[in-house]
């Protein structure tokens, strides 16, 4: 029997793992010539992208009900080491260490928030890096509202890029729930002179507007010197007393790609050709955010589930078919957009790697919520078909502008 095991069970593992198993039905192998195993270090897939929501209370999944239908494996267990010659991984489990081999080999272990060594960032900076973090915030921000302390209801988010702005601008929503409207206060902080830097000219007026509407201040052009369980100390020398710190400052790629031989790019992902094989790898397919796939001469895949999704569908469909020797698909993706959360106010839908608005407001809210509350998450009729259909070799068309 020849075994593919699948490392991580987010955007990219999971339909790649549901796309192996569709691929294996669809040449007729039996489940018992071609093991398909998932190891993740939890036991659900997490909707990572709506980890800053004020409900997170549909977030993670189960993975039994996604792969137990379609005949795929999985085992909880943290990924230690890979040997490529070998064709080898180590795993952790609570019951100890495991070395699992394999044939074909899909690397789709996602990416982590950077934690830079500053001062009190570990002992009280928060994030929304994956449902468990989310879930501590969580319980944090309820439990403000019991405490008696200066700027309890202060939230200070560290970070202007993509994913600081949606925690900021949900914020508001947030200690709302937690009881503390009336004194709510939010500020961005930022070491560039903009908020949004990636959004260029055209989206950034609509992100400051969305800002100030919902009242969050900015501190721009300043770093962080130190952070303490009743608030941040900034570069400027300015003292926040902040109830609470989330850190959402830069991405990067499953440290463990780093420990592989194969090409990489500038932000350590493993670079993969048209059908998801890791470059200088035998046997070894990689896909979403560890991985980076040169679109077209000037852009290449970024670390997001536009790209993670079909990555994956498309890695687990050309591992089994390669195993197997038959003609792979190569992934063709076209079109870029972005769907940033703004809260309350709405969202901003920009379309194209120059990021022109398409829509705003309340329109692009509509949009935003059809992706992160239908489009993106597996079929749950725990149907066997529907999970297969899901997984078709296939890039999905940009997201409607209305719901
Ligand atoms: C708050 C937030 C908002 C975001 N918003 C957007 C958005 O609006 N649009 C967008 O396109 N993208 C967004 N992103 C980025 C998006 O979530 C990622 O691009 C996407 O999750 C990548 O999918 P992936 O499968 O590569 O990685 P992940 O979804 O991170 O999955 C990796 C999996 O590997 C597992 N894993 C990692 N290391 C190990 C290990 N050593 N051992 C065992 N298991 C391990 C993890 O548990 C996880 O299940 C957002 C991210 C965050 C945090």
């Amino acid at each position: 029997m020849a075994r593919i095991l699948i490392l991580g069970a987010g955007f990219a593992g999971l339909w790649a793992a549901i796309g192996a198993a569709r691929k294996r039905e669809e040449i007729g192998a039996k489940a018992a010539e071609i093991d398909i195993l998932v190891v993740d270090r939890n036991p659900y897939h997490n909707i990572r992208v709506r980890n800053y929501e004020v409900d997170l209370s549909d977030v993670a999944i189960p993975l039994a009900g996604l792969l137990d239908p379609v005949g795929v494996k999985h085992a909880i267990g943290d990924v230690q080491a890979i040997d490529p010659a070998r064709q080898q991984v180590v795993v952790t489990t609570n019951g100890g260490r495991e070395t699992l081999a394999y044939d074909r080999l899909v690397l789709a272990l996602g990416s982590e928030l950077a934690r830079p060594a500053i001062p009190g960032l570990a002992a009280h900076g928060f994030d929304v890096d994956t449902y468990a973090a989310a879930l501590k915030l969580e319980t944090h921000l309820v439990a403000l509202g019991r405490r008696e302390v200066q700027g309890r209801a202060t939230v200070v988010v560290v970070g202007a890029g993509f994913t600081g702005i949606e925690v900021a601008t949900e914020m508001p929503a947030r200690l709302e729930k937690a009881g503390l409207r009336d004194e709510a206060r939010v500020v961005l902080v930022d070491p560039n002179p903009v908020v949004g830097a990636t959004f260029g000219d055209h989206g950034r007026p609509v992100i400051n507007e969305a800002l100030s509407s919902l009242g969050v201040e900015t501190r721009l052009g300043v770093g962080v010197d130190r952070i303490e369980a009743d608030g941040i100390k900034l570069s400027s020398g300015e003292f926040i007393a902040a109830g609470t710190v989330v850190w959402c400052a830069g991405m990067r790629p499953s440290p463990l790609a780093a420990l592989l031989s194969g090409e990489r790019d500038r932000a350590g992902r493993l670079v993969v050709d048209a059908f998801m094989r890791a470059r200088g790898l035998v046997n070894v397919f990689a896909a979403g955010d560890v991985a980076c796939r040169k679109l077209d001469a000037t852009h290449e895949t970024v670390m997001s589930c536009q790209f993670a999704r079909p990555m994956g569908r498309y890695a687990g469909h050309n591992v089994v078919a390669d195993l197997l020797g038959e003609p792979m698909l190569p992934l063709d993706i076209n079109w870029y957009v972005t769907v940033l959360d703004l809260g309350a106010w709405g969202a901003l839908y920009t379309e194209g790697w120059d990021r022109q608005v398409r829509t705003t407001g309340k329109e692009a809210k509509a949009t935003k919520q059809t992706i992160n509350r239908l489009r993106i998450y597996p079929p749950r009729s725990g149907k066997r078909a529907d999970l297969l259909a899901a997984a078709a070799p296939a890039v999905q068309a940009p997201p409607p502008t209305r719901s």
